[in-house]
């Protein structure tokens, strides 16, 4: 340690080697020296050992990789759960990107009326679509779902009571509870029923003074067995009577039926509209396959008084989530959504197709090939298993998982039985090239 200590050259020896001397045409040199000093207190502390300004060269190249690496950045997602939140939720469509590239690169009519000449408003951008797609009389777009369940609610029932059942308290994801929400909503939930049996007489019974009635999708819980809960359509009847608006948040929200892939038993937007919901909320990156967002739909008084609300500011939407939330409700619009929109086509995937990829891929990176199941995700569909083929790869799993985890774009994938399985489902096709030489890399 006393010869490793001595033999550490100055700051300005480094500076004036020939081995920096590329590094310091392309970086400034304060930078160079900060790093420098950085690495020479490693080394006087014991924890690298560098000897010449060739070895301070090449880790001087590798902690400017590293900090100039954005923290946050792609990864490859061969779990096969389509919407996985960690994972960033829904991947863009092709035409989401290019209307957020055309509306970032300059300037936009983000709230201009171009036909006026005069201030507009942001709010104008996806109504009409929205309305169209899912014959709501009104729309309006937010940061996300919870915030569009925060502006509902604090909109409707500003320090009165919402009536909701004990078997939707859910908590969603990690620190997301539908009690916590309502509270920082400023509304008092009532709540009726038993957590696995809710009757329609619980609300009937509850409903003096009611602001509204709550309806939530109770995302990835479901309870089985011994069960009852109210059906939508009595709930609306139930509030119309009473005079209240029913507020029901579908969650992930799907703009069309999925059933012909399998996946049945969640309403689309406009069912849930039809069924008498009042307002419905629901997520812009979930099933939709845009960008984040949250999407509030329903009648125009209480859109409107939704727009009025001083919280409305604090919770708007961004001009690149407008731009790629629009572009993806006109895959809707067109009847494109299936081949368009990557959330749909990942979840549309044919079994054949995903057996021939998984086979074709495990040939080039020597993996074996097993049927297995992908999950929707996101909350959505949450007992649905859709048939798959994974790639099996016969190492020690603990071991390749971390090296895929470390590699440049860090790849995720799944362990099961002690081996590491790779869900193509997920996978960009054009992630594939890359993904068999990470494999191959880690192997
Ligand atoms: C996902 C989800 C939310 C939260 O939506 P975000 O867009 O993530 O804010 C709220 N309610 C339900 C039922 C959900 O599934």
């Amino acid at each position: 340690m006393a010869d490793a200590r001595r033999a550490i050259p100055s700051i300005e020896a480094l500076l004036a080697s020939p081995a920096l001397e590329p590094l310091l045409r392309r970086e400034s040199r304060s930078r160079v020296v900060a790093l420098l000093r950085a690495i020479q207190a490693d080394v006087r502390a014991g924890k690298a050992d560098h000897g010449e300004a060739e070895s301070y060269a090449v880790e001087l190249e590798q902690r400017l990789r590293e900090a100039d690496r954005p923290s946050l950045h792609e990864v490859i997602n061969a779990t096969g759960v389509v919407l996985h939140t960690n994972l960033g939720r829904a991947p863009l469509s092709a035409a989401a990107l290019r209307a957020i590239d055309e509306v970032a690169r300059g300037f936009s009519n983000l709230e201009y009326d171009v036909e006026a000449g005069a201030r507009g408003s942001r709010y104008v951008h996806c109504e009409t679509l929205l309305t169209k797609l899912t014959g709501a009389e009104a729309a309006l777009v937010v940061n996300n779902n919870a915030a569009a369940l925060i502006l509902a609610l604090n909109t409707i029932a500003m320090s009165r009571p919402v009536i909701i059942s004990r078997g939707e308290l859910v908590e969603i994801g990690d620190s997301f509870r539908i009690a916590e929400i309502a509270e920082r909503s400023g509304v008092a939930l009532r709540e009726v029923g038993a957590t696995n049996r809710t009757h329609l007489r619980d609300y009937e019974q509850a409903l003096n003074g009611a602001a509204a009635i709550l309806k939530v999708h109770p995302s990835n819980f479901k309870a089985t067995g011994f069960v009852a809960e109210a059906a939508a359509t009595e709930l609306a009847k139930l509030a119309r009577g009473a005079d209240i608006p029913l507020v029901h948040d579908l969650g992930s929200g799907l703009i069309e039926s999925l059933e012909d892939l399998g996946l049945t038993g969640e309403l689309t937007a406009r069912q849930a509209l039809a069924a008498g919901a009042d307002l419905v909320t629901m997520s812009g990156d979930k099933l939709l396959g845009g960008p984040q967002a949250g999407i509030i739909l329903g009648r125009s008084k209480w859109i409107a008084a939704m727009k009025r609300n001083p919280l409305c500011r604090a919770l708007r939407v961004d001009k690149l989530t407008l731009a790629a939330l629009e572009a993806t409700l006109l895959s809707y619009a067109r009847g494109r959504a299936r081949s368009e929109i990557p959330v749909l086509r990942m979840l549309a995937l044919h079994r054949s197709e995903l057996r021939e990829r998984a086979t074709r891929f495990a040939e080039r990176i020597g993996g074996r090939v097993i049927d297995g199941e992908s999950a929707v995700g996101g909350g959505a569909f949450p007992e649905a298993g859709l048939p798959t083929s994974l790639v099996v790869i016969d190492a020690p799993a603990a071991i390749l998982e971390a090296k895929l985890r470390a590699g440049t774009p860090p790849v995720i994938a799944r362990i099961a039985n002690e081996r590491v399985l790779l869900d193509l489902r997920t996978v960009l096709p054009e992630q594939e090239a890359v993904l068999a030489r990470l494999i191959a890399n880690a192997v």
